[in-house]
């Protein structure tokens, strides 16, 4: 017995961009049938009454261990709000205090209709990331943090890295039929050794995983770079033969002429956060320039220590908005900004025959709106209303691999009010720790 939607707005985002009324049909974790009627044959019915079905939105830049530390460090740039702030934030969490952030972040996205991430994980307490990312039913990617180099006191041995990296990589890769997959994490350039690298390339390559690292996205940090390598950000990963379709950048806002071909002749994925890259000033992305070179681009809200939430809806409309003023306002378009929340991140994560569109075969991942709201009508463009109109509060069910995990807007993993007790005690019980020191 499957579940029968009928009667929704089906945004497909198949290769027609084909929207209209109908039902779908999923059994397991598939979509068996998409069509204007499905006869029910015994299958369990889920009225939609015209509601929105769309693809579930898909983050492929978030930092879940950083939940927990929303608004306590702002108005900081880059490095500092690195090396003063996070990294000690990120050190000092216990067991406890990781689980409390990973699942209010968990928890927050999947309410705004997220439902495959690529987290950029921790150095210690990995495991906990990873058995919440199960059991929340999310498809989610990550990684321990690697950080070898640098001036910095959060970095750790080389072999203890590799170590622990692949015995996660055993124990978690490829785990709950699939859903969750591991993704390697050198945080960015300054912060691995060149054998550390060398690692990375062998393990990307040994067991097929994703690279999953920041670039360029902070013009100090494009100056350590390029003092400590001699080469430009984009230029260091080919250099270092780590470039291809399994490399995931994050931001990519510094980038010449040259490195933006780099970009497009390496199929590299770029994951871009706009509303991380205002707050910390950092600059804005050549969006426009990334997709007309045919340059794959997806979204991400990075973490809520530097956005500070994790909603998709925020991150399209500033994705469209900012590139506007500079690139004119044909720059950028809602159609095109829906697609690197859908069809853009199921490429990144190596997913795009999976997940990203509503068509047989395809993963039962997708987001129920309903966009009869004041501020969302009149309407004659669908994109329009979900990119500029639409907020988070229009999700109203949630389904993942087939199971609701958002259902009237209630979480059905988790207990909300749960949640926000447990993030209250783990943030004040963390920063005793920092303060005890
Ligand atoms: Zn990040």
């Amino acid at each position: 017995m499957g579940i029968l939607l009928k009667n929704g707005l089906i945004v497909t985002q198949n290769p027609a961009a084909d929207i209209f009324t109908g039902d779908i049909l999923i059994e397991n974790d598939r979509i068996t049938k998409i069509s204007p009627t499905i006869e029910n044959s015994n299958h369990h019915v889920f009225l939609l009454d015209n509601l929105v079905v769309i693809p579930g939105f898909i983050q492929s830049h978030v930092h879940l261990c950083q939940t927990l530390f929303r608004n306590l460090s702002d108005d900081l740039e880059l490095m500092e709000w690195l090396q003063d702030h996070i990294w000690p934030f990120e050190m000092a969490h216990d067991a406890e205090s990781l689980r409390a952030s990973v699942q209010l972040g968990l928890a927050e996205m999947l309410l705004n209709g997220t439902t495959s991430i690529l987290d950029m994980g921790i150095a210690q307490h990995q495991e906990i990331i990873f058995e919440e990312m199960a059991a929340s039913g999310i498809r989610g990617f990550s990684g321990m943090v690697m950080m070898d180099s640098g001036e910095q006191p959060y970095k750790q041995s080389k072999t203890v890295i590799i170590n622990q990296t692949e015995a996660l990589i055993k124990k978690w890769h490829h785990t709950e039929g699939g859903r969750i997959q591991y993704a390697l994490a050198p945080r960015f350039v300054p912060s691995c050794s060149s054998a550390l690298w060398k690692q990375v390339k062998k393990l990307s390559q040994d067991y097929d995983l994703i690279i999953h690292s920041h670039a360029s996205e902070n013009k100090k940090e494009w100056h350590i770079v390029k003092e400590i390598t001699g080469y430009s950000n984009v230029e260091f990963f080919i250099k270092n033969d780590l470039a291809s379709s399994r490399l995931c950048l994050a931001h990519c806002i510094w980038v010449s002429e040259v490195e933006i071909q780099m970009l497009a002749d390496y199929n590299i994925n770029v994951l871009h956060c706009p509303s991380a890259n205002l707050k910390l000033g950092s600059g804005f992305a050549p969006v426009p320039e990334f997709i007309s070179r045919g340059i794959n681009v997806s979204l991400g809200s990075d973490g809520a220590a530097c956005n500070n939430n994790l909603d998709i809806l925020n991150e399209m409309r500033l994705a469209a908005l900012i590139q506007k003023p500079i690139k004119g306002v044909k720059s950028t378009s809602a159609k095109m900004i829906f697609d690197m929340a859908t069809l853009g991140g199921a490429q990144s994560l190596g997913l795009a025959k999976q997940i990203g569109s509503l068509e047989v075969g395809k993963k039962a991942d997708l987001v129920v709106m309903d966009l009869r709201k004041v501020h969302c009508i009149p309407a004659d463009d669908i994109y329009s209303q979900i990119v500029y109109s639409a907020k988070s509060s229009e999700v109203l069910h949630v389904m993942v691999n087939g199971e609701w995990k958002v259902k009237n807007q209630q979480l059905q993993p988790y207990h909300e009010e749960t949640i926000i007790k447990d993030s209250w005690k783990a943030i004040q019980n963390l920063i005793k720790r920092i303060n005890s020191v």
